[in-house]
């Protein structure tokens, strides 16, 4: 209920307008986002580096309204990828497609996610493209697999809330995608989605044991300690070794649990966004976490 409500609230533009502006709550945000330049992110995916841990990088962004604006992401796209490598962090790249222009045109799009991933690959390097609501999956597949005929380096996100989501990682996978696995955290209908919790994380093991024997390597993204400890001994049962994949963690969330895998030996990736536009990023992460969301809406409804 109280997920759904932020959802919803996150659509509201004076909602946004009270966030964006209020210093308590960007205050907040600071901690799932890096900061509001690239120059913040790097500094971010630094440290991480440091302590062992690998990273992606998301210039935050999502239905940009004009093809410049599109263009724009674009770029510094193409800007992140030349200081990973002339920085020599060990970085890759997540972006999202209605950031790059799917809700104008498909085949714009698609020029744009190309000359990222062509880059991506240039630099031997990684483009993931994060998946977003409903609406957008079937396109979404079908567009990086369009994308994988041309180069390797592009691989997706499957939702382990959405039914249809067994049968999107047998097609990703026949083409050799690599598969970021999440729960999902967009506000879905029944009629797409499980609506219960137990239903999500059935299906996010039952999905785990198809991609980990796959053959290609692939991001078991989650804070949950139940998923983890399922897939570490899943893995050891199966003999899977531990860098036949990895884990990810969102920036912020569960850094405990991050250096315990790291110190445990196990690959872990920290998915860091950054830029002006977090907020819609923002309230996904207030969506999980019911414990920060009463006191954010007692304070807006006062002002
Ligand atoms: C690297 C990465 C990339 C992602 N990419 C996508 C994507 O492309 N598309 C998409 O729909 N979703 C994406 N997600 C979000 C994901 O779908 C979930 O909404 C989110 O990860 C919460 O689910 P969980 O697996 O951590 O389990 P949950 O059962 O939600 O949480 C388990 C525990 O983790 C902790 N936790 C989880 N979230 C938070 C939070 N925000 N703040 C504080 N503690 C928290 C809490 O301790 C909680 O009890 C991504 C997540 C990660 C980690």
């Amino acid at each position: 209920m109280l997920r759904a409500t932020l959802l919803k609230l996150s659509e509201s533009p004076r909602f946004a307008k009270w966030v964006t502006t209020n210093g308590m709550t960007r205050g907040m945000a600071r901690r799932f986002v890096a900061g509001e330049t690239l120059d913040e992110a790097i500094a971010a995916a630094r440290a991480c580096n440091n302590a062992g841990m690998l990273v992606s990088l998301d210039y935050l962004g999502e239905n940009s309204a004009t093809t410049a604006d599109a263009q724009k992401a674009r770029d510094s796209y193409l800007e992140v990828f030349e200081r990973i490598e002339r920085e020599k962090l060990h970085a890759n790249v997540s972006c999202k497609l209605t950031q790059l222009g799917l809700d104008m045109n498909v085949e714009f799009c698609e020029g744009l996610v190309l000359s990222i991933a062509e880059r991506a690959s240039a630099y031997e390097n990684f483009l993931r493209i994060d998946m977003e609501g409903s609406l957008y999956t079937q396109r979404t597949v079908d567009l990086v697999k369009r994308v994988r005929s041309h180069t390797p380096a592009v691989g997706t996100v499957i939702q382990s809330y959405l039914y249809r989501s067994e049968t999107d990682i047998q097609d990703l996978l026949a083409y050799g995608c690599r598969i970021r696995l999440c729960k999902g955290a967009y506000k879905e209908s029944q009629d797409v989605a499980y609506p219960h919790k137990k239903d999500v994380d059935f299906n996010y093991v039952r999905l785990m044991k198809i991609l980990l024997p796959s053959g290609f390597y692939h991001g078991i993204a989650t804070h949950d300690p139940r998923m983890i400890a399922e897939t570490i001994r899943w893995a050891a049962t199966k003999h899977i070794p531990k860098d036949d994949f990895e884990f990810q963690m969102l920036y912020g969330v569960r850094t405990d649990l991050q250096r315990r895998l790291v110190k445990d030996g196990y690959r872990l990736r920290v998915y860091i966004p950054y830029g002006n536009d977090w907020f819609p990023y923002f309230m996904r992460r207030l969506a999980e976490r019911p414990a920060n969301v009463a006191f954010l809406v007692r304070n807006f409804l006062r002002s």
